[in-house]
């Protein structure tokens, strides 16, 4: 079983969600796919046994063929390349390999070569199999990585994917082909805003969703009247909690220390469990 943890938007305790939960049960594989800031790690302190690149093909331009006709950054939707009469420059760090450039121009001054846009990195955790990606610094462009990350996907295992926060690209690559979805959120006026963008999101992927109210003692009840009104379960509440706040300070994960919530987290994976196989 595949089981995405998202929130709509970032603070939301999303990876200390996904971490505990990968904590309390058997048999997993867990994929940081939030690529430009992966934490799993820091609180799992994975042995890493191999660390692989990640390389997609970018233009080379040979100068000396170019006329500066502009039909290359015309073609370039991501502004990747910028023409001026005498000088044409490429911003590789835009550049989402399409190869439309190379078809466009009428010179044969673009080639292609490979850039190194990120490394994947995977180790083990105790039983755990720790996998994440990490895109290199400047890069934009995160969904490659992604994909990488989850070509590793062992079915055999549960697998818990920590996806980036927000509901961009990258979001979208990696809850796809989840069989459940976890949305994390906080009961805020801001939480309940993202919230209704990542419920959007998945009720238009059609994969099944709960949601986690996070520091649930907080904020106010419009995220639960919202779940209500839109018959969305709430799958777990977690108040804030001094100590929670302290072991996840101290980069602890809370099922460690605290036994009643590694229970809690396995209710929780029956749960999805029962709803996945409805
Ligand atoms: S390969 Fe595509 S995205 Fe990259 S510079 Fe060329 S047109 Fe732009
Ligand atoms: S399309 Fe080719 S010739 Fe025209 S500006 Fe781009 S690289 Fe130069």
């Amino acid at each position: 079983m595949v089981i995405s943890v998202a929130s709509g938007k970032g603070g939301t305790g999303k990876t200390s969600v996904a971490v505990n939960l990968a904590l309390s049960i058997e048999n997993v594989q867990i994929l940081d796919c939030d690529v430009e800031e992966p934490n799993v790690h820091l609180f799992l302190q994975p042995e890493i046994e191999k660390v692989e690149g990640v390389y997609t093909l970018i233009p080379k331009i040979d100068e000396s063929l170019c006329n500066y006709c502009g039909k290359c950054a015309e073609f370039c939707e991501y502004n990747a390349i910028f023409v001026s009469k005498d000088k044409i420059l490429l911003f590789s760090e835009l550049c989402h390999s399409c190869g439309g450039c190379k078809l466009v121009c009428p010179t044969n001054a673009i080639s292609e070569e490979p850039h190194k846009t990120g490394s994947v990195y995977s180790g083990k955790s105790k039983d755990i199999e720790v996998i994440y990606g990490e895109l290199e610094v400047g890069d934009a462009v995160a969904t490659n990585i992604v994909r990488e990350v989850k070509k590793r996907i062992d079915k055999s295992k549960n697998v818990i994917i920590d996806c980036p926060p927000g509901a961009s690209c990258p979001v979208i690559e990696s809850i796809k082909g989840s069989d459940f979805c976890i949305l994390v959120t906080e009961p805020t006026p801001f939480g309940l805003h993202d919230l209704k963008i990542a419920v959007s999101v998945l009720e238009e992927m059609k994969i099944p969703f709960g949601v986690i109210v996070n520091r649930s003692d907080l904020g106010d009840k419009r995220v639960y009247d919202y779940c209500k009104e839109k018959n969305i379960p709430i799958l777990l509440e977690i108040p804030f909690d001094r100590r929670i706040a302290e072991l996840y300070s101290r980069g602890i994960p809370f099922v460690l220390e605290m036994d009643e919530w590694k229970k809690n987290f396995r209710k929780l994976f029956e749960t999805i469990k029962e709803r996945v196989q409805k």
